[in-house]
This record gives structure tokens, sequence and C-alpha cells, in this order.
């Protein structure tokens, strides 16, 4: 969720409660619940791309799911019941997206088997009094206790506590908590380009963030790939391998992200980050759609996790890039540098971006007025940056760079 403030911690205790014997009967009758669904998958033939495909139904009509297979999983369960409504639920979550994976094509025809052994129980299935977690096994008789009260994360948690996830060596316990907005120190309006992301804060200026090391992942990858599909394509070995290298790049991209906006909501401590709608978005001149759409789903990554960090409202991407962010005139940038035909303004069109949105987080229009003050209150006079060297009079004010790896810090500066 974007705008909501909803934040989960999770914190894994280690415990000696034997229960491998508990876990190990969940696990079968989960993969129990599992078959018995599968066997029940109608496949339907459907024809794409004139390949002809089977395509599966699963059942879930309330007379199977919640009498027949429930009262069928019942019979020789010695655990408490409530075990046996979240297999199903489990069941039915690993079946749902096998079916999305499958119909993907990155999953075949063969049924899920169930490897981990761990068991979800939901905040209405276990008492937590002084200090302590009880959770019941076998209704009036067995119990598994856990003492957390020297537990070093209970004085530091708020909210309520929620779902805990057993294994065999460790308990999970999970706290959802509403996020509390003090007054912020700031905003800052987000620009995002492919090597760059551009942002301005009057208090600050102008901010960049280097993302070249992310397009650095996804171009390795991509050559990875392509030096691979020009063998036989259509082997199972090389599938596999593209698969591998797709998840790596999947994760290291993650990674980048995390790092990025970690080190974004720290600096900025308490600021409200504006960032642009994605899917109205111009990307730009970029001619190949595959990079369009890494391009976007970091963006998509680098929001969602800026929103789990900090306070992040989304803005309309509409004119931020074409219109002065002096005057409001619309004109049509080429290259880095912006010029406005009205009032005569040059400016790094990101930098002009990122003004532009920033007014619009404040709902503000441009103004020569406003914009004056803007750079005022930044302390230094900026326009373009390399344009102002060459015998301009405009003092030279270059982007401060951040890099997730690099971590210059924005304090030291300011
Ligand atoms: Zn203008």
């Amino acid at each position: 969720m974007l705008n909501s403030s909803y934040q989960v911690r999770a914190y894994n205790i280690k415990h000696n409660c034997d229960v491998k014997g508990f876990l190990e009967a969940y696990k079968l009758i989960l993969q129990r619940a599992i078959d018995e669904i599968w066997g029940r998958i109608r496949w339907v033939e459907k024809y794409e791309k004139g390949r002809k495909r089977l395509i599966p139904i699963i059942p879930k009509e309330n007379r199977f799911k919640h009498h027949y297979l429930r009262n069928l999983l019942m019979e020789d369960w010695g655990y408490s019941r409530h075990y046996i409504d979240s297999a199903i639920k489990q069941a039915y979550s690993i079946l749902h997206s096998w079916r999305r994976n499958y119909i993907r094509g990155e999953r075949t025809r063969e049924k899920p088997i169930v490897k981990r052994k761990f068991v979800r129980i939901k905040e209405t299935l276990y008492s937590f009094r002084d200090g302590k977690i009880r959770v019941s096994v076998k209704p009036y008789e067995e119990y598994l206790t856990f003492d957390i009260s020297i537990a070093w994360f209970l004085n530091r948690t708020r909210g309520k506590m929620g779902e805990l996830i057993l294994n065999e060596k460790y308990l999970t316990v999970t706290f959802r908590f509403r996020e509390k907005w003090m007054k912020p120190n700031g905003k800052i309006a987000w620009d995002s380009n492919e090597k760059s992301l551009d942002g301005f804060s009057p208090k600050i200026g102008w901010v960049r963030a280097d993302l070249r090391e992310l397009f650095h992942i996804h171009r390795v990858y991509e050559l990875k790939r392509r030096r691979l599909q020009t063998l036989a394509s259509k082997k199972h070995k090389i599938r596999e391998i593209l698969r591998k290298y797709s998840r790596r790049e999947g994760n290291r991209a993650k990674d980048f992200c995390h790092k990025l906006t970690s080190h974004l909501a720290k600096t900025l401590h308490m600021y409200i980050h504006g960032f642009e709608l994605l899917e109205k978005r111009r990307m730009m001149n970029n001619s190949k759609k595959h990079n369009r759409s890494i391009a976007k789903s970091d963006w998509r990554t680098i929001y969602t996790y800026m929103s789990y960090k900090a306070k992040v409202i989304i803005l309309n991407p509409r004119n931020s890039t074409k219109g002065c962010s002096r005057c409001g005139m619309i004109n049509a940038p080429k290259g880095a540098l912006y010029e406005c035909s009205g009032c005569g303004l040059r400016i790094d069109r990101q930098l002009n971006a990122a003004i532009n949105l920033y007014l619009q987080m404040e709902g503000l229009t441009p103004s020569p007025k406003l914009f004056e003050g803007l750079m005022r209150a930044w302390g230094g006079f900026t326009l373009t940056g390399e344009e102002a060297g060459e015998g301009s009079d405009e003092p030279v004010r270059s982007p401060r760079l951040m890099n997730p790896q690099s971590y210059v810090c924005l304090s030291k500066t300011t």
C-alpha cells in the first residue's frame, strides 16, 4: 500500500520446544490438501497463438472446500482443528500461485510439493499474557509456551502482535503498527530517469541519486541472456539457466533499491517524498521495449520500498518535463538542457522536472517570483552546471552525488 503507513516488523526467537512431530504432521496434512485439490483440477483446452494449451481450473465450490475437504482432512487429525483451516487456506494459496506461474509459462504441469516445515499461526489462535505466548496444539492437553518476556524487541516495538510463524528452530513474531507522522522536516520531489533519480527540495537543493549501477546490473544480464539465446533456445537446460539469471538479476536489482531507499530515508529523515505515478510516466527516448519495462519495474520497486521507510505521495507526471519551472510555459526540451522560449530560463532538464514536481507537491503554480524564492532559499544560484562554466556569470552548482555505495552524506554539506 503506497499511501497507507502500516508497517510490519518481524523478529526471530530461537526456541527449544520439540515441535518436530507437529510440524511433520502439518506438512503431511498440507500436502494431502494439495493432493486432493490437485486431483479435482479440470484441464481446459485453449488455443493460444496457434498452440494448444491446457489451462487448469481449480475447484473452489464451498461444498468441496469447506465440507468435503475439511471433513476428509479432519478424519485422522489429532491436533487442534484450526490448523486444518490454515492448511486448506495455505494449500489454495500455493496452488493459485502455481497456476499464475504456470500460465506465464514459468512452471510445468507438475504438482507442487511442500518441502519446508513451518506453520503460520493467526493472531486469533494464540494468547499473549505476561510476556508469554501460548499456542494451542491439541485442545485441552497440549500447549506450546514461549517466554518472550526478556526478548530485546519487546520494549522497542509498537503496535499489535500479529501472525506467528513456527519452524523447528525459530518462532517468528510479527508486529503490525500504524506509523504516526510527526511534522515533516521537509518535502522532496523525485524525477526518475534511467540513470539517475533527481530530487528537488528548496532546503537542500538538487539531489541526485546515481542509478548507473542498477542500469549496469540489467545490462550485464541482458548480454548474458543474449549470448545464451543464440544457442538452441528451446533446450530445457538453457531455459533453466535463463531462469537462474533472471532470478539473480532481480535479486541484485532489489538489493540495490533497498540500499538506495534506506539511504534516502536516513539522510532525508522525516521528509515526505513525492514520486510520479508510474503508469503515466513517459520513458525517455528509449527505443527498446525491454529496457523500458525494466526501468519501469525498478521505479515501482523504488517507490514501494520507499513507502516502507518514509512517507510517500504520488504525483501526476503531466508536463513535469515539458513545463518551464519558472514561467510555466510548455516547451519541447531536447537533450540534457531545458531552454524556455518564454522567459529564457536555461536549466538542467531533470532539475527542471524535479522543481515542477515539487511545486505540484506544494500545490503551487510556477511563477518567476516563486522560482527566485526557491533558489534563494537553497542558498546558491543555479542554472545549468556545464553551461554555466562557459563564460557565464552564473555560479556553477552541480547536483550532489548520492550513490548507495559511496554513501556521500547529505548532512555534511548542508
Ligand atoms: Zn519559462
